[in-house]
C-alpha cells in the first residue's frame, strides 16, 4: 500500500474533491519503470489539474495529480533503468493525461525519465522542478539566439514565481543584469537576494500603448507573463534581441503588433517543456546543476506535504506562491 493525493470526480454534481488515499499497487497504471517517488512540487499547470474542471487537462477521474517527481527506481523492465537509480520526470503530459507524481509510488516509461543530475538530490531536483527546468530553457534558447553578458539588462516577468525565480538567479549567476517584473512588491528584497539587479513594478508593464515601439531597453527577457505584458515587452527590446516565451500567468492573448520583428529584428522564442526532446532534456539538466547556486535555490523552497496541496493548488493560481514548492510526498 501507498499514499497518493487522489482528485474525485462526483458525476451528478460535477463537484471535484482531493485527497490522500491509501491505493494498493494494482490500481497504478501500466508502465516500464516502477520509481519510488520521494519529492514533486507545485507548478502553475498543478493548480490547474487540482481545479474544479482540472484546467481542461486532465481527462479522467479519480487521477492523481502531480506534472512532476524526483524519485529511486524500484522495478524496470527497461534496459536503461534498474532498481536504486534515481530518476527525474518532468512533461509527457504525467500529472495531466496520465497519473502523477503526488504519490509514493508511479509507474511510468523509460522514455519519459531522464537520470538524476550529477551534483543534485531529489529534493533539490524538485526544488527546480518543471518550472525551473522551464527556466533553463528559456535562458539556453536566448544564449542561442546571441544573447552574452554585457549586453544590458534581462527582463524577468513574473520574477517572484517559480519560472521566473529560478530564471533570475540563473541569469545572475551568470553574470547577466537581471530587471525583475514583479507585482508583488514586498516581494523587492527577495528577488534581490536572488541576484536581481533592478525591481520593476508590474504595473509599468502592464498598460497598453498605442506605440509599437518604445526605447530599446532590454537584451533579452524571459516571459512567464505573456498577455498584454509580452506585447508591451517586445516594442522595448534592444535590436536583434529575442524574448523566451514560456508562460501565460497575465493571458493568452498577445495584442501586439509585428512592428519589433520586422524594424528591429526581435525575435519570439517558444518554450515548451512537455515534448522536450531527451538530449535537450539531458543538457538543460546538466547546466541547471553547474549554473543554479544552489544556496539560492534553497531560499527559493517552501516545504509541502500531500496534504497541503489542495490549498498550494488553489493559491498558485491567484499568483500567491513564491518561489518553488517543494513537496515530500513520504
Ligand atoms: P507561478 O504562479 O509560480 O508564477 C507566475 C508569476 O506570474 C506569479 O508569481 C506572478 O509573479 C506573475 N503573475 C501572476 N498573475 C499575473 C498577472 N495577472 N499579470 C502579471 N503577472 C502575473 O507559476 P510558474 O512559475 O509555475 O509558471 C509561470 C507560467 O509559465 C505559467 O503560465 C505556466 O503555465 C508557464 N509554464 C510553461 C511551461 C512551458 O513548458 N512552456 C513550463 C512551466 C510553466 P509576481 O508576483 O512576481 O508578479
Amino acid at each position: 500500500m501507498f499514499n497518493a493525493l487522489v482528485v474525485e470526480k462526483d458525476e451528478e454534481s460535477g463537484q471535484v474533491t482531493a485527497s490522500v488515499k491509501q491505493l494498493s499497487e494494482d490500481v497504478l497504471p501500466n508502465g516500464e519503470v516502477t520509481v519510488a517517488v520521494e519529492y514533486s512540487t507545485v507548478n502553475y499547470k498543478d493548480g490547474l489539474c487540482l481545479s474544479p474542471n482540472g484546467g481542461g487537462l486532465v481527462r479522467k477521474y479519480p487521477h492523481v495529480p502531480g506534472i512532476d517527481f524526483a524519485g529511486t527506481v524500484e522495478a524496470s523492465s527497461d534496459d536503461r533503468y534498474k532498481p536504486g537509480d534515481k530518476v527525474v520526470l518532468t512533461g509527457w503530459r504525467v500529472g495531466e493525461a496520465h497519473w502523477g507524481g503526488y504519490s509514493q509510488k508511479a509507474n511510468v516509461l523509460a522514455d519519459w525519465l531522464v537520470p538524476l543530475p550529477e551534483g543534485l538530490t531529489t529534493r533539490q531536483a524538485m526544488a527546480v522542478g518543471t518550472a525551473g527546468f522551464t527556466a533553463m530553457l528559456a535562458v539556453m534558447a536566448l544564449e542561442d539566439h546571441g544573447l552574452q553578458p554585457g549586453q544590458g539588462p534581462v527582463l524577468v516577468t513574473g520574477a517572484a514565481g517559480g519560472v521566473g525565480s529560478v530564471a533570475t538567479a540563473i541569469l545572475a549567476n551568470l553574470g547577466y543584469e537581471v530587471a525583475a517584473v514583479t507585482g508583488r512588491p514586498e516581494t523587492g528584497d527577495y528577488l534581490k537576494s536572488l541576484g536581481a539587479a533592478t525591481i520593476v513594478p508590474r504595473e509599468e508593464l502592464n498598460e497598453t500603448t498605442k506605440r509599437p515601439l518604445e526605447s530599446e531597453t532590454w537584451a533579452g527577457c524571459v516571459d512567464a507573463v505573456g498577455g498584454a505584458m509580452l506585447a508591451r515587452v517586445l516594442g522595448q527590446m534592444k535590436y536583434g534581441a529575442s524574448v523566451a516565451a514560456v508562460g501565460l500567468a497575465g493571458g493568452a492573448a498577445l495584442p501586439a503588433t509585428v512592428i519589433p520583428f520586422l524594424l528591429r529584428g526581435v525575435n519570439l522564442l517558444g518554450i515548451d517543456s512537455v515534448m522536450q526532446p531527451y538530449e535537450n532534456r539531458v543538457r538543460a539538466w546538466k547546466r541547471i546543476a553547474t549554473d543554479l547556486p544552489m544556496d539560492k535555490l534553497e531560499a527559493m523552497v517552501q516545504p509541502a506535504t500531500l496534504g497541503d496541496l489542495p490549498q498550494l493548488g488553489a493559491d498558485i493560481l491567484k499568483g500567491k506562491v513564491k518561489g518553488r514548492v517543494v513537496v515530500d510526498v513520504n
